[in-house]
């Protein structure tokens, strides 16, 4: 009887032990899944500029990182703007060679643009650039017309490169060098949309020529997002998990399923 009543007990408290275990060990995985919960991409187009350069000095004193979709003629002209932002370890992508409407008249202009920015990042960078780029204007851009724009989007799937939208934009692109009040107002009202996925941000800020305002906005603007708990991530940085949630809340390859459906 005794020795029953001393097996019982050993079996609740190794059942406590390990239900605690487990507990403790689920509590660790919901820490970590809030910890992970919260991500923001900066993302700058148009650059290299000197402008660049000042945004590399905010990112390393908020030691954070971003993404820059640049321009292949310009990085060609600021090689060394090129090499510092490497050198830094932000991401490098794609954007366009040119910026030039006309590159949106049909899908082989737009590519014969995409690979002349593609060869060139690859001979400046002496290795292949990254497989995701920026379309200008964003993948919904309303530049050409729709069946070239969906021409466009459908390559890009064929060759298997990954194009970034955004979900908050500091409309900085909209004039030249827009007061750094504007720019914050327009952050704050982007960050608070109703429909806003907070869980993933994609912020699109440019640092091409005319947007001398954008670093000066900056430094506010990344506190906000520390303060607010999010991690800074470049579009290099994701694994597959990362790149299935950005996929799905259609901040990479948005329009990809178009192609499913039809
Ligand atoms: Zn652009």
């Amino acid at each position: 009887m005794k020795k029953s009543k001393a097996i019982i007990s050993f079996c609740i408290c190794a059942i406590m032990i390990l239900t605690s275990f487990s507990v403790l060990g689920y509590m660790d995985d919901i820490k970590e899944n809030n910890e992970d919960n919260k991500i923001v991409y900066l993302t700058f187009d148009d650059g290299p500029t000197e402008n660049t350069l000042e945004i590399l000095k905010i990112l390393e004193e908020e030691d954070v990182k971003a993404t820059f979709f640049v321009i292949g003629e310009l990085a060609n002209t600021n090689k060394e703007i090129l090499k510092k932002v490497e050198e830094s370890g932000n991401s490098i992508c794609v954007h366009t060679n040119t910026h030039k409407n006309e590159n949106y008249r049909s899908k082989e202009i737009y590519f014969k643009d995409y690979d002349a920015a593609y060869s060139k990042l690859k001979e400046l960078l002496e290795k292949e650039p990254c497989n995701f780029m920026r379309m200008p204007g964003g993948s919904s851009t309303g530049v050409p017309s729709k069946v070239v724009l969906k021409s466009i989007r459908d390559e890009l799937n064929n060759r298997k490169i990954n194009y970034v939208d955004w979900n908050v934009s500091i409309e900085d692109a909209m004039g030249i060098n827009i007061p750094v009040e504007r720019l914050l107002c327009n952050y704050r009202k982007e960050m608070s949309k109703k429909n806003l996925d907070k869980e993933r941000i994609v912020i699109l800020m440019h640092d091409g020529a005319s947007n001398s305002t954008t670093p000066k906005a900056l430094p506010s603007i990344i506190k906000d997002l520390k303060k607010n708990g999010y991690k800074f991530k470049t579009i290099q940085d994701i694994d597959e998990n990362e790149f299935i949630n950005l996929t799905e809340k259609k901040l990479i390859n948005r329009y990809n399923e178009e192609k499913e459906i039809n």
